[in-house]
């Protein structure tokens, strides 16, 4: 059987701590779904379309790696793409008790057949957010030391004018 893990986000947008943890997580499972969770409550900074653009084309060489989006609870995606893991990076005390709240609930909601794995960042990676990533560029400033070069490239020509 494959294994299959959603690794799920808003990725708005998607660093290289984010990046990091898909490619450290490649050894362990079969796929790894990138699903980017739409919230319609939440106006997002880049549009859907190009955050999901910006991450396929990051591993567009990655055949193990498919880029999804979806507007249903994490477990219900989990159980349409055959998913039996779900993978979440944590960064600090207050990411983990956050990936607590959320981890037992999706436990209780995927009837425990879904399981979350978690790996931690590196240490270099530990402060970089999207958040963080996106006051800079309000700011103009130059974010490309924190996420993908395409990604930087692209937010330099077209955001940053
Ligand atoms: P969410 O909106 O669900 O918090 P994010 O897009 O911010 O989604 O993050 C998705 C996942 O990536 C989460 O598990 C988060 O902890 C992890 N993550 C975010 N930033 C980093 C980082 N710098 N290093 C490693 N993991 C990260």
């Amino acid at each position: 059987m494959q294994r299959i893990a959603v690794f799920p986000g808003s990725f708005d947008p998607f660093t290289i701590g984010h990046e990091m943890i898909v490619r450290r997580a490649l050894d362990l499972f079969d796929k790894i779904i990138i699903g980017i969770g739409i919230n319609p409550e939440k106006q997002s900074f880049f549009p859907l379309e190009v955050r999901k653009r910006w991450i396929e084309r990051i591993f567009e060489n990655e055949p193990k790696i498919q880029v999804e989006t979806y507007q249903m609870l994490t477990v219900d995606f989990c159980r349409k793409v055959g998913a039996k893991y779900i993978l979440r990076g944590l960064r600090t005390s207050a990411d983990f008790e956050y990936e607590r709240l959320v981890g037992q609930i999706n436990r209780q909601l995927g009837n425990h057949d879904i399981e979350t794995v978690y790996l931690l960042t590196l240490p270099e990676h530990t402060f970089i957010s999207s958040t963080m990533v996106r006051e800079i560029i309000r700011f103009k400033g130059d974010v490309s030391k924190f996420v993908p070069k395409i990604i930087a490239d692209d937010i330099k020509n077209n955001y940053l004018n």
